[in-house]
C-alpha cells in the first residue's frame, strides 16, 4: 500500500505540475500498424508504437476505450478519469483511436493486414470458466464480468441496453468464486443494496498467516481480505455447487456439499466430507470461477494464430505469433492476469514490433 501512494502522489503531482506533456515523434517512418484491444496491454504497445515514429490506430469493439479499465474493474478500485486523462494524452501524441469496431466481424482480418504493416493483438482473455450443474440455465445465474460490465455503465451514468438487464438491488446473492472478480462483485451488490450476500469459495479457510509449510519465496497460501469484504455478506468455506433450483423457470437456491481438495495422481479432486446437502435461499447468482483464455473469435481464425494448452494466444520470447507481422500481449497471451503485466507486454511487443518494421532494436 506504501508503495501504491507513494507512486500515485508521483503521478498525480507530475499531472498537477504539468510535468507530463504529450511527446510525438519528431519523424513519421511511414509504417502503419493496427493495436486490437484498448486495455492496458493495447494503450502500453501503441504509445511505444507512436513514439518510434509509426502511425498506430487502436482498434475497440466497446464504445468507449480502456479494456477491462474501463468495464470490468470498478470505480471504487479506479475512477474512470484516470483513463480519460491518458487517453488524452496518447491522442495528442497522435493516436488514432476507432471505437465500436469489432475486428474479424465489422473489418476482416485480411481488410487489417492490407492496410496496415504489423498488428499487435492486445484482446483479453474473457472467456469465463461455467459452471456444468443442473440449473445452470434458470433466471438470475449470470456471469461475474456480465454483470461488471453493466453496473460499471450504470456508475457512469449510461444507459445498460444489455438483456436481461442484471442488477443485485433488493436480492439475495450468491456470488460463487473467491478471487478478485468476485470480491469486485461483492463491493457492488452491497452498493446496489442486495438485501444479502454470500461469497461461496471451494477451499478450505486458509489460515491468516503463512503455514510452516509454506515459507517465503513460496505464494502465500493465505485468507485474502479485500476492502469489499469489510463492507458486508459473509463467506463460505469448503463448499461446492452441485444444482441450482428455481420455480417457473427463476432461481430460487442454490444446493452445495462440504468438500475437501485431494490432489491423487497429480490431479486435484474435491470430495464431499459430509452427504448432507446445505441449500442456500438465492434470486442472483453470479459466476466468479475463472477465465480459459482469449476468446476464439474469426479474428484469430483469419489470422491462423496458434494457442497454447491453456487457451492464450502462442507467441515466441520476442511476443511475435506464428504468421510474420503479428504480436500479441497482455491477458491474451498469459491468461486472466494483472494491469502490471498488460502494460509491460505490450511494451515488449512494440519493441519487437518496431524491430520488425524497422530491422533495427530501437524501443527499450
Ligand atoms: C473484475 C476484474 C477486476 C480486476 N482488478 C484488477 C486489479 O485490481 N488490479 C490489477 O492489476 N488487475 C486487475 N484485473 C486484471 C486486469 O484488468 C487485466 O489483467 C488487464 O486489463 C488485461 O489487459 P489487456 O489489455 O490484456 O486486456 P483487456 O483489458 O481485457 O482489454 C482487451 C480489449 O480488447 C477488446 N477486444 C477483444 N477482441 C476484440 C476485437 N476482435 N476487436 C476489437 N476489440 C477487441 C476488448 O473489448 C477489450 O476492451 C481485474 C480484472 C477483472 C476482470
Amino acid at each position: 500500500m506504501a508503495i501504491k501512494q507513494i507512486e500515485q502522489s508521483i503521478i498525480d503531482r507530475a499531472f498537477d505540475e504539468g510535468w507530463i506533456r504529450p511527446e510525438p515523434p519528431a519523424h513519421r517512418t511511414g509504417q502503419r500498424v493496427a493495436v486490437v484491444g484498448s486495455g492496458p496491454a493495447g494503450l502500453a504497445a501503441a504509445q511505444q508504437l507512436n513514439r518510434a515514429g509509426h502511425r498506430v490506430t487502436v482498434f475497440e469493439r466497446s464504445d468507449r476505450i480502456g479494456g477491462l479499465l474501463r468495464y470490468g474493474i470498478p470505480d471504487f478500485k479506479m475512477e474512470k478519469w484516470l483513463i480519460d486523462r491518458r487517453i488524452d494524452l496518447l491522442e495528442a501524441e497522435g493516436i488514432t483511436f476507432e471505437t465500436g469496431y469489432d475486428i474479424g466481424a465489422d473489418v476482416s482480418a485480411a481488410q487489417l493486414r492490407e492496410r496496415f504493416d504489423a498488428v499487435v493483438l492486445a484482446v483479453g482473455a474473457d472467456r469465463p470458466r461455467d459452471m456444468d450443474v443442473p440449473g445452470r440455465g434458470l433466471r438470475g445465474i449470470h456471469f461475474a464480468m456480465d454483470y461488471l460490465v453493466q453496473q460499471n455503465r450504470r456508475v457512469a451514468g449510461e444507459r445498460v441496453k444489455a438483456h436481461p438487464e442484471i442488477t443485485a438491488r433488493g436480492r439475495k446473492v450468491i456470488i460463487v468464486g473467491g478471487g478478485d472478480t468476485g470480491a469486485d462483485c461483492l463491493g457492488n451488490v452491497i452498493r446496489e443494496q442486495c438485501s444479502e450476500v454470500q461469497q461461496l469459495y471451494i477451499y478450505a479457510q486458509p489460515p491468516d498467516t503463512r503455514a510452516e509449510g509454506n515459507p517465503w519465496p513460496q505464494w502465500p497460501l493465505i485468507l485474502r481480505t479485500y476492502p469489499a469484504h469489510d463492507e458486508g455478506g459473509s463467506r463460505e468455506f469448503g463448499l461446492m455447487v452441485t444444482r441450482f433450483e428455481g420455480e417457473h423457470g427463476d432461481l430460487r437456491s442454490v444446493r452445495a456439499v462440504r468438500v475437501e481438495a485431494r490432489r491423487e495422481h497429480g490431479v486435484r479432486t474435491f470430495v464431499p466430507t459430509f452427504d448432507a446437502e446445505v441449500q442456500l435461499d438465492a434470486d442472483l447468482v453470479l459466476i466468479a470461477i475463472g477465465y480459459q483464455g482469449a476468446t476464439r473469435s474469426a479474428l484469430l481464425d483469419e489470422l491462423s494464430v496458434t494457442f497454447d494448452a491453456g487457451g492464450n494466444i502462442g507467441v515466441d520470447e520476442g511476443f511475435a505469433c506464428a504468421p510474420p507481422g503479428v504480436f500479441a500481449a497482455g491477458d491474451a497471451i498469459r491468461g486472466a492476469s494483472l494491469i502490471v503485466w498488460a502494460i509491460a507486454d505490450g511494451r515488449a511487443a512494440a519493441r519487437s514490433c518496431d524491430a520488425y518494421l524497422t530491422g533495427s532494436v530501437r524501443l527499450p
